[in-house]
């Protein structure tokens, strides 16, 4: 892969926006998913810690002050304005109508300039659908579905309460929707080796979402994978091994496509280990050493330069 060809979101906020555009993780509906309020389950995906796997957002006051506090800081800071994520939970298990008023109130606030709303992929109703659809044309907006993995086995292991079919399903209404889709990838989910993460990566790249998050697995206080790890049954990836799999991501995703995040950094009273994940910059530097060593080592393409 050509690291120059990556596009990370900064990049693409900022030549849309002429200038930085940051996120505000939110909280619009807590609890609410189907996965956890009985529709599907009530244990939850196995990874998934209290905060409906939404760490970033502020809980300490309604979601409209955090915010307003965070785009009047990114005025402040001179940024352009700001992207109102709808992170935790599985904000589209709520009504089409409350998120609805969830994004016309996001909008209205100074300083927004664009709006995102994560889902499950067999979250998209076609009230949902034609709410994307809307926004899309009103405002920057994309949607990001949980992939996780292509295997069905490992969904059913995580009790992720759906199947890969889902996703697959969820691509096409939102790309037959003209709509930005990010999708969310977990390296290291229990059972997959390499091959069967790299298996997700070329179905990724088959799907050719407009956007790509990877993070390793990790274990957070509080989730069902908690008590197998206490007990020394989950291996986590090494952080060696994370930076290999995310440069295989990379070099299999269509060119353009935008790299949303590669890490997956928590709260430090949250995160239970692995401990690699607490720092960002390493995690970062570890994948471009290892994109630049595959560079390097790879023979020169017609009508390069030989090194
Ligand atoms: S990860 Fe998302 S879908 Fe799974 S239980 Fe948590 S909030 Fe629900």
């Amino acid at each position: 892969v050509n690291p120059a060809a990556v596009r990370w979101l900064s990049a693409e906020l900022r030549e849309r926006f002429s200038g930085r555009v940051s996120k505000v993780a939110l909280d619009v509906g807590p609890g609410t998913c189907p996965n956890r309020d009985g529709t599907l389950g009530m244990r939850g995906c196995a990874w998934c810690d209290p905060r409906g796997s939404g760490p970033d957002a502020d809980r300490e006051r309604p979601w409209q002050e955090s915010l307003a506090r965070g785009a009047a800081h990114a005025l402040d800071r001179g940024e352009v304005g700001v992207i109102a994520y709808f992170q935790a939970f599985s904000p589209t298990h709520a009504p089409a109508e409350e998120l609805a008023d969830c994004a016309e109130e996001a909008l209205a606030v100074k300083g927004v300039v664009g709006l995102a709303v994560a889902s499950r992929p067999d979250g998209l109703s076609p009230d949902v659908l034609a709410l994307f659809r809307d926004l899309h044309l009103r405002t920057y907006f994309w949607a990001e579905v949980g992939m996780q993995s292509c295997h069905d086995g490992t969904l059913a292991q995580c009790n992720r309460g759906h199947r890969h079919a889902a996703t697959v399903g969820a691509v096409e209404a939102l790309r037959a929707g003209g709509l930005r889709t990010v999708l969310h990838l977990i390296a290291g989910l229990p059972g997959e080796g390499p091959d069967e993460m790299r298996a997700s990566f070329d179905e990724t790249a088959r799907l050719a979402p407009w956007g790509v998050k990877l993070h390793p697995l990790h274990v957070v206080r509080g989730a069902r994978l908690e008590e197998g790890w206490r007990r020394g049954e989950i291996a986590l990836l090494t952080l060696d091994q994370y930076a290999g799999l995310a440069a295989d991501l990379l070099e299999r995703l269509p060119p353009g496509t935008v790299v949303h995040r590669l890490t997956g950094e928590r709260p430090g009273d949250l995160l239970l280990a692995p401990e690699w994940c607490r720092d960002k910059r390493r995690v970062l530097n570890a994948i471009r050493c290892e994109l630049a060593r595959r560079t390097s080592a790879r023979a020169p393409g017609p009508g390069e330069v030989p090194r």
